[in-house]
């Protein structure tokens, strides 16, 4: 490593982050070995249909149950509920340590949005065994349902229902779109309007198996292939299905409050991302700047390339900074997935999504700049990062969205 980890990490996090380094070489390098072919060419990324190819999916699947195993993958959770109970703070450094080693299969290390979300802390005691404990432990996977084809920045105007029986069963209908891991999911966790009119209180999750109602009232639909290629973005329809109230997460009417603590999660999720990838390319940017030769001299030589690079650093360690203080104030008063919070902690969540996603931007647009021609091929690390870098301004709540919430908690609007 290098000076770019100042500041380290703190005392207590030394032995997992040691854990961590040993899962990486015992789990993950030789399995990106062996599919090296795959993992660097967008056609054996895909099968022949364009979803992620199932070798991926199935290496992707043992390292979460390595990680889940080592107690890894769920280090952000709550104890009780199988966790590591590490802090927001904490995480930053846990999660800048997994994305620095670049965009593998080291993501998988730990539990994103398709794996085991803050949603789980909301799940009562009889839903451990059959959802909590098998996501916890890395050998499930969930998608979050919440954005519609006509409906994703206003949760207002969401139209995916559950309309209570008068046997008292729920019936569910509707139609999801652009969601991560739509097709792979053995849980589904949708949000559903419950009670309209109820402001805040007109939403409620419910979550299945989707084995139990796949092809009959849990129907997929298209493949929404992403600018990068990921394979697993999709939609999904709900026709009639049935379910008991046990299936609610949280209460009726929990529904926008559960929404928000995982969305801010998600929001808050950005600080480590940024800065591992963000160190990532800092790294290969300087590693590419001094060993390439252009006109007998280094590319580093030149003042206008060096002064990008220190632009990238002043972008990356200025990000960085603002997720740890972020963090550090989101947890003093813990826990950090409360909802609702007072308008200045949720002004800071915003403030550290719509930073780190606007800095790693720049940053990877440098990477790319810097790297010329050889930034522009498609399979290149350089090339995805960017691509991804461009993605993340939109889910988890557009920067725009992040710019409205930061304004009206000042009063604007
Ligand atoms: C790769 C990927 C994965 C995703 N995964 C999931 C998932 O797993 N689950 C899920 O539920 N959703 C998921 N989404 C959806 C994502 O959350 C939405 O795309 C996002 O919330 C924006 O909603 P929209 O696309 O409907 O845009 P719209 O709401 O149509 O907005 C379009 C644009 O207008 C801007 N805009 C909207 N309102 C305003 C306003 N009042 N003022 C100024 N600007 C405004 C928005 O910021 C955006 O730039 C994913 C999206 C992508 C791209």
């Amino acid at each position: 490593m290098t000076a770019l980890e100042d500041p380290a990490a703190p005392p207590q996090l030394t032995s997992l982050l040691g854990r961590i380094d040993d899962l990486h070489a015992a789990e993950v390098a030789p399995r990106e070995a062996a599919l090296a072919p795959r993992l660097s060419d967008q056609r054996g990324y895909l099968d022949d249909d364009g979803f992620l190819h199932p070798e991926i999916w199935q290496a992707r699947r043992e390292i979460m149950r390595a990680a889940g195993a080592a107690g890894v993958y769920a280090s952000h959770l709550p104890e009780a509920i199988g966790g590591g109970g590490l802090s927001r703070r904490d995480m930053v450094f846990v999660e800048e340590q997994v994305y620095a080693y670049g965009v593998g299969l080291n993501p998988a290390l730990l539990a994103w949005s398709e794996g085991a979300t803050p949603r789980l802390i909301f799940c009562h005691d009889h839903q451990r065994e059959r959802f909590v404990d098998p996501l916890v432990r890395g050998e499930y996977t969930s998608l979050h349902g919440v954005t519609e084809p006509h409906a994703g920045s206003n949760f207002y105007d969401f139209t995916t229902r559950a309309e209570r029986r008068p046997d008292g069963r729920w019936v569910l209908n509707g139609h999801k779109a652009f969601i991560t891991n739509a097709f792979e999911a053995d849980v589904a966790q949708v949000l559903c309007v419950t009670d309209p009119g109820e402001g805040k209180r007109s939403f409620t999750y419910f979550q299945f198996l989707t084995a139990e109602h796949r092809g009959k009232a849990f129907r997929t639909g298209r493949l929404f292939q992403t600018m990068w290629g990921d394979g697993i973005t999709g939609e999904f329809v709900l026709d009639d299905l049935v379910l008991d109230d046990d299936a609610i997460i949280g209460e009726r009417g929990d529904g926008f409050d559960i929404a928000l603590a995982s969305i801010n999660w998600t929001r808050l999720r950005r600080g480590g991302m940024c800065a591992g990838w963000g160190r990532f390319l800092l790294e290969r940017t300087i590693e590419r700047a001094t060993s390439r030769i252009v006109g007998g001299q280094p590319l580093a030589s030149n003042q206008g390339i060096a002064w990008k690079i220190a632009d990238m650093y002043a972008d990356w360690y200025g990000a960085r900074a603002l997720s740890l203080q972020v963090a550090g104030e989101i947890d003093e008063p813990g826990p950090w997935w409360r909802s609702p919070r007072p308008r200045e902690e949720v002004r800071k969540i915003c403030l550290l999504k719509l930073a780190n996603d606007e800095a790693f931007h720049r940053i990877a647009d440098t990477a790319v700049q810097i790297h010329g021609g050889a930034g522009m091929l498609r399979d290149s690390d350089i090339n995805k990062l960017f691509l991804i870098a461009r993605n993340l301004k939109v889910p988890g709540g557009s920067d725009e969205v992040q710019r409205s919430t930061i304004a009206q908690t000042l009063g604007l609007g």
